[in-house]
């Protein structure tokens, strides 16, 4: 059985994976928060934990693990939301887990076993609440409950910082409520017009990060193996979750081995609405690049250390797929991924390292070992192979994915124009480049020849009838 090594942000180490019960391991990943879009940067731990979840089935057995991925449905973002646009939470919500499925389906990433939902758990996260009461960690005060986090002496372990730098750095909140003002939230009270439960303190609603606590113990029990996320969720939420769990079931361990992906760039610079470079998985698709192509750029970079998105990287990595997928196209997978790809993968991750031992493997005609090592990673996938029919064009500066019949279409009527403006037949000319613009094909005549992109709409119908 091949040894998993993971780099553990608790102990600032790589560890051998040691599952607490190999028939059982147990993983559980921060979901997202339901009320827009996931964008690339969300996409990421998606990616990273799916490779990580397909390497522990290859391992383990895929019966003998278990993932665990949140969805947070009760937020005050999903609320503003709610109240901004006039429509239920409930519509938000529905709509937004649609969409993750969709778009996260599309970067060729498995369902985890269980997606609880928050709003599914109150039972259990106010029954944590109470112990944590009764044991002294938490006190009640004006319709909320707060952690009392100097109770919790490893507070900050995690994330290497005493509660008194969290202090001087944080942007903590001072309440009239709170004892002290690192103490955070477990429960808050909601008014009549916001999402609410009955509870031994009033009608209101959980904290964000007792929700974590809750499901994992619910689904994953009090011990387990890892918890991931991205690095921005550390401190607090992290930390926070740690705090709860550790001290609400003291005889747990709570997770072994924290995980967490580094963020994401877009051409070299943060990604924010203001600088215009803020893209949705969904933008992204909706360019005409495919989710593999996607899913490829991300795991040439390690999640441990910031990935760059840019254009060239996707250019380079269809082109690179879309080869390998010729190479190997009815060519049964061999019964085992190679031992080089599953070495690299079980070093932390090392996706970099296994993509160079793919390329290897398709250098050496090894194309049975290619196709099943590369399956592995969630590459080369029969179901993700339909964008190879596409090809792409340039218009107007943007790739755009064009299914390969009709731009094959559209080159033999360029050609047959200019055939026709060779042989002096004007009329005909003529009538092909007027068929082209009526169908919604724009052609540019240069001294490179003719080059074709499409304009607002294009209409099929017309294009064929022009044949
Ligand atoms: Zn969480």
């Amino acid at each position: 059985m091949a040894e998993i090594r993971l780099w553990n942000t608790r102990t600032r180490s790589k560890e051998v994976l040691q599952p607490i019960d190999p028939d059982n391991v147990r993983m559980y990943v921060c979901g997202p928060t339901v009320y827009d879009r996931a964008h690339m940067g969300n996409a990421r731990p998606v990616i990273v934990f799916d490779v990580l979840y397909r390497l522990l089935r290859h391992v383990y057995g895929p019966e003998h693990v278990t993932y665990v991925r949140n969805f947070t449905d009760v937020d005050d973002k999903i609320n503003k939301r709610s109240q901004e646009s006039g429509r239920p939470i409930s519509d938000i919500t529905e709509e937004t887990i649609r969409w993750y499925h969709e778009d996260m389906g599309k970067l060729g990433v498995m369902v985890p076993n269980h997606e609880p939902r928050a709003t599914a758990y109150i039972g259990e996260m106010i029954a944590m609440i109470q112990g944590l009461i009764a044991d002294g960690y938490a006190y009640a005060k004006e319709g909320h409950v707060l952690f009392r986090v100097r109770e919790y002496a490893d507070y900050g372990k995690l994330s290497g910082r005493s509660v008194d730098d969290m202090i001087a750095g944080a942007r903590v909140e001072v309440a009239p409520y709170k004892e002290d003002p690192m103490d955070f939230v477990l429960w808050k009270p909601s008014t009549d017009d916001l999402p609410g439960w009955e509870s031994p303190w009033g009608r209101g609603r959980p904290g964000w990060h007792i929700e974590c606590s809750a499901m994992s113990l619910a689904l994953l029990g009090e011990s387990f193996d890892i918890h991931g996320g991205g690095n921005d969720l550390m401190f607090p939420h992290h930390e926070n979750e740690i705090a709860q769990s550790r001290c609400a079931h003291p005889e747990g361990k709570f997770a072994k081995i924290w995980m967490h992906n580094e963020m994401l760039q877009v051409e070299g610079k943060k990604m924010s609405k203001s600088l215009g470079n803020f893209f949705t998985v969904h933008d992204v698709l909706e360019q005409g690049i495919p989710g593999e192509v996607i899913r490829f750029v991300y795991l040439q970079t390690h999640y441990g250390k910031p990935m760059d998105w840019t254009a060239e990287k996707a250019r380079q990595a269809q082109a690179t797929l879309r080869k390998w997928r010729g190479l190997v196209e009815g060519i049964e997978p061999s019964p085992s991924p190679a031992p080089e790809v599953i070495a690299a993968l079980s070093d932390d991750l090392n996706t970099s390292g296994a993509i160079a031992a793919l390329h290897k493997l398709a250098g050496e005609g090894d194309l049975a070992g290619l196709k099943a090592s590369a399956q592995l990673m969630g590459l080369l996938l029969d179901e993700m192979g339909d964008w190879v029919a596409t090809r792409f064009v340039d218009s107007g500066g943007l790739q755009v994915g064009v299914n390969a019949e009709v731009a094959s279409m559209i080159d033999d009527l360029v050609e047959a124009r200019t055939k026709a403006k060779a042989a002096r037949d004007f009329a005909e000319a003529d009538r092909i480049r007027d068929g082209l613009s009526a169908a919604g094909i724009i052609l540019k005549d240069g001294k490179e020849g003719t080059v074709w992109e499409f304009g607002e709409l294009v209409d099929l119908q017309k294009l064929e009838e022009l044949q």
